[in-house]
């Protein structure tokens, strides 16, 4: 089977802008680049959001008071990931029906903070200060989603430059044109992939897994860091050998080249998802299988069935890779171990 292509344009109705950005260079971008798209001016976007929780449809373009670099929350027992993840924009213009946004976030506004200043000063002191990382810009929203039309990535890549730190974008667009004519070299693009049924099915408005492909076969061409993220697997469409034709694809369109980093996690709850899930589609795919709730309050899929998982994932990865290290997201070390990935510090003996 073979997708069409379907990244949606944009459906922005209104773009609303806080008085205070209205002249932060962001906004001006993104003014410019949707010309035919209503503007209103307000005094508070906060206010605003707080009022009217859930106008769909409409982009917001506001100066963040909080700290826009941070670290993930940690995972027990997992090994040190050395990632933060940059506030640049919450919320996002896809709709994937597992997005753990829906129950994280109060409003379902789709928000970018314009206040870039501000942001670079944050990045600059925490790459100064820290350890060599990975800074991700996809936790909060799709990295790409937005970026031709408020050029963030360009924008915040030369902070990276002689750091030994990369900036990483999350994505599942295919619009990375944008990206081909700039200095990369302290760039990863990390495409998240998941099989055909599931991408139709689940990850609405996003690019079509052959739109996907195409855009790691750029990428690869133009010689761009690039990692391949299986997360979420979700079990339903994980079956057979669903997997193997994935790692397939992506040697074809890589020509054959490993890519930076392998990523795998298996779908997982946090709190309020599955209620909301449940709730709105009680039939969905997402709920098949023996999931249990964890001491972090997550409902995960039932561990020996997580592990069958990546056991069967990874075997398709390591006949194309041989010995390639595939890393686990938010999973135990004991899990990595007994999946048969290396984990990349010594965990304590019990
Ligand atoms: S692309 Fe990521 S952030 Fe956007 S809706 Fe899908 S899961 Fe959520």
């Amino acid at each position: 089977m073979s997708s069409t292509a379907r990244e949606m344009n944009l459906d922005i109705k209104k773009i609303i802008v806080d008085e205070k950005a209205c002249d932060d260079p962001v906004s001006l971008r993104v003014r410019r680049s949707l010309p035919r798209v209503p503007v209103e001016m307000v005094p508070s976007a906060r206010e605003l959001i707080l009022q009217e929780p859930a106008r769909k449809n409409s982009l917001i373009l506001m100066r963040r008071r909080g700290e826009f670099v941070k670290d993930f929350p940690v995972t027990p027992g997992a090994p040190p990931a050395s990632e933060r993840y940059l506030l640049t924009m919450l919320n996002c213009p896809f709709a994937c029906t597992y997005c753990y946004l829906q129950s994280y976030l109060q409003h379902r506004r789709l928000v970018i903070f314009t206040d870039m200043d501000k942001m670079k000063e944050g990045i600059a002191h925490s790459l100064s200060r820290e350890r060599a990382a990975r800074y991700t810009t996809g936790e909060m929203g799709d990295s790409l989603a937005l970026d031709h039309i408020t050029g963030t990535t360009a924008e915040l890549l030369p902070l990276f430059k002689d750091t030994g730190s990369l900036l990483e974008v999350r994505t599942k667009s295919s619009r990375i044109d944008h990206l081909l004519d700039i200095d990369t070299a302290d760039l990863l693009v990390t495409l998240t992939l998941a099989p055909e049924s599931a991408v139709l099915a689940e990850e609405r408005l996003t690019a079509s897994l052959d739109q996907r492909m195409e855009t790691i076969k750029k990428l690869s061409h133009a010689r761009v860091r690039m990692g391949i993220r299986f997360d979420p697997i979700v079990p339903y469409y994980a079956g057979a050998n669903q997997y193997d034709i994935l790692v397939e694809r992506v040697i074809e369109a890589t020509g054959g080249r490993p890519p930076y980093r392998f990523e795998l996690g298996i779908l997982r709850f946090p709190p309020g998802l599955w209620e909301q899930v449940a709730g709105s589609r009680p039939r969905s795919p997402l709920l098949r299988g023996e999931y249990i709730r964890d001491n972090e309050g997550k409902i995960r899929l039932y561990r020996p069935e997580r592990i069958r998982l990546y056991k069967k994932i990874l075997s398709s990865i390591h006949s194309r890779f041989p010995g390639f290290p595939v890393e686990l997201s938010m999973e135990h070390h004991s899990v990595w171990e007994d999946s048969g990935c290396k984990v990349p510090f010594s965990p304590p003996r019990s």
